[in-house]
């Protein structure tokens, strides 16, 4: 760090994003990509727009917003599309904490979280899960403070009920409730159509994970008109051309794709249901994961053993070392070619250490 760093960022400690491999053939688990490539209507539409990059892109990303409002049944003044989720979720902070209004979330969760409220130098608290990983949705009634939740969880991949995210929502009508749906269309029910009914609820989506554009950087929130205009009063304040013209076109391309989006996570969902049973097979403990993940750990190996001895397999999963979770690793559900693979490399791994 260089003598002219600012103080306030000495508490700072910043997102380790998962790694992002050059080797050859490595089978890679490990950052919730789809094993799947973008929608060629996505790929031909970025294309086209390319052709155009010596302009500015259209900071109020209507034509994409229209798209949105169509498929997800909200007004346009309903939406904010941003870069990434992780822009929208940096917007939130930046507009519902402070000093006076801590940001809550649990304690095993997105690491992100963390990261804006001390970027942004917000008081946070986290509260612990249950052990088995579910969120004990009373504690979360009324709580006085910005409320971040992942639904699914993240790295966990449990879901709470719309009804139980309907309680928490009720209950906080004094503050902000974001429910980060990044992992949504793959299993879990969607509380955006409760946007209509509470003016405190934020829905964030990405078109990073059922849409296969990690790559773009395309994500968005979903709320009342008002919670987006102020939303909108941050992005102004930060970024206005926060969407570049090749991910905006390929944003609407894929729109004009549903099936292909469909038939991906459907096909995720299946390979994640195999995976699950196999490992169940060869005495891992899961969670009941609706994500395009599975967490799990072994019931006599360790997970950072497990973990090592996978990469030098060839397989990369995500192992994350806080003290309640570190036996366990996360593992992107990818093709089922991939996850035989991946199998295939446990059962040796098993076998190794018997
Ligand atoms: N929320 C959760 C729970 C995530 O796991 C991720 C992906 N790392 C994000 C948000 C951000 O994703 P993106 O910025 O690619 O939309």
């Amino acid at each position: 760090m260089s003598r002219f760093f600012s103080k306030k960022f000495d508490n700072l400690t910043p997102y380790t994003p998962g790694e992002q491999p050059k080797i050859k053939d490595l089978v890679k688990l490990n950052t919730n990509e789809s094993p799947y490539s973008p929608s060629k209507k996505a790929v031909r539409c970025a294309f086209d727009a390319a052709r155009e990059l010596q302009l500015y892109p259209d900071p109020t990303c209507q034509a994409l917003t229209q798209k949105v409002a169509k498929i997800w049944g909200v007004d346009t003044d309903e939406i904010l599309i941003t870069n990434g989720s992780d822009e929208i979720l940096n917007f939130a902070f930046m507009a519902y904490c402070d000093e006076n209004t801590p940001a809550v979330f649990p304690d095993i969760t997105y690491g992100f979280y963390k990261v804006f409220a001390q970027l942004l130098n917000v008081p946070y608290e986290e509260i612990p899960l249950k052990d088995d990983f579910t969120i004990n949705i009373s504690d979360y009634m009324n709580v006085g403070k910005t409320i971040f939740i992942a639904n699914p969880n993240a790295p966990t991949g449990i879901p709470l009920s719309l009804s139980e995210i309907e309680e928490i929502v009720k209950s906080n009508q004094e503050n902000v409730v974001v429910i980060d749906e990044a992992y949504i269309d793959f299993g879990g029910e969607s509380a955006v159509p409760l946007t209509k009914k509470y003016d405190n609820l934020l829905v964030t989506q990405t078109f990073s994970k059922s849409r296969s554009m990690a790559g773009a950087r395309l994500g968005l929130g979903i709320g009342s008109k008002e919670l987006i205009r102020d939303l909108n009063t941050i992005k102004y304040s930060t970024n206005p051309y926060n969407i570049n013209k090749m991910t905006m076109a390929a944003g609407i391309g894929v729109l004009e794709d549903e099936a292909y989006t469909k038939k991906n996570c459907k096909a995720i969902c299946e390979t994640r249901e195999y995976t699950k049973k196999m490992l169940l097979g060869m005495d891992f403990e899961i969670t009941d994961s609706a994500a395009n993940f599975i967490f799990a750990k072994h019931k006599e190996l360790s997970g950072e053993m497990i973990y090592a001895r996978l990469r030098e397999k060839g397989i990369l999963v995500r192992h994350f070392d806080g003290d309640r979770i570190k036996e366990y690793n996360r593992i992107t559900v990818g093709t089922k070619k991939q996850m035989q693979a991946f199998l295939r490399a446990v059962s040796e791994i098993l076998e190794e250490n018997k």
